[in-house]
């Protein structure tokens, strides 16, 4: 049987600056406040969570959360996340994946999603600012700004800079002997 850490993604993005990632206790705590019964299948949803920082989707969250309850429904994992994103404790994105990123990160902030590997990594506020002021020029009224952003995440760019190492001392190889 697997670990539970062999089916944790092994390429953790988007983490941040100071996320806080809820334990299972304080998800639970929060439940009890808004008088929500702490069923096992929603601390097994609070403690998938746990184990899994950055942003996820609702199967990514079911593949981890089946490992201890098997006969829990996607529909039900959907459920709970909702739950969570109306006490505030996740944030809900629509980045245009093919699927709705659950994100711990609930702070203002953009996002970069990589063309290579479809990993979604925070791009703090400030870095890519938008004046509402010339904005409001157009005649409307904007209350936030959210930035989707397409690029290469560093893990592919590390890895395409050393593919691109090996290539060129590949040609450099076949170039250097002719009689090869
Ligand atoms: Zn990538
Ligand atoms: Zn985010």
């Amino acid at each position: 049987m697997p670990t539970k850490a062999a089916i944790i993604p092994t390429i953790i993005v988007g983490i941040g600056y100071g996320v806080r990632v809820r334990s299972p206790e304080t998800l639970a705590q929060r439940f009890r406040e808004s008088d929500l019964k702490v069923t096992s299948q929603r601390v097994a949803v609070f403690e998938a969570l746990g184990t899994m920082p950055g942003h996820r989707t609702a199967e990514q969250i079911h593949r981890a959360v089946i490992e201890t309850v098997p006969n829990m429904s996607l529909r039900t994992v959907y459920q709970i996340l909702r739950e969570l994103v109306d006490l505030g404790e996740l944030q809900m994105l629509e980045l245009g994946t093919g699927a709705i990123q659950y994100d711990h990160n609930l702070s203002p902030h953009h996002h970069l999603v990589c063309n290579e590997c479809g990993a979604v990594v925070d791009i703090p506020s400030h870095l890519a600012m938008v004046s509402h002021e010339a904005v409001a020029d157009l005649g409307v009224t904007v209350s936030s700004t959210e930035l989707v952003m397409r690029g290469t995440c560093r893990a592919c760019c590390d890895t395409g800079q050393d593919s691109n190492k090996s290539r060129s001392q590949q040609t450099k190889q076949q170039i250097g002997d002719p009689h090869a």
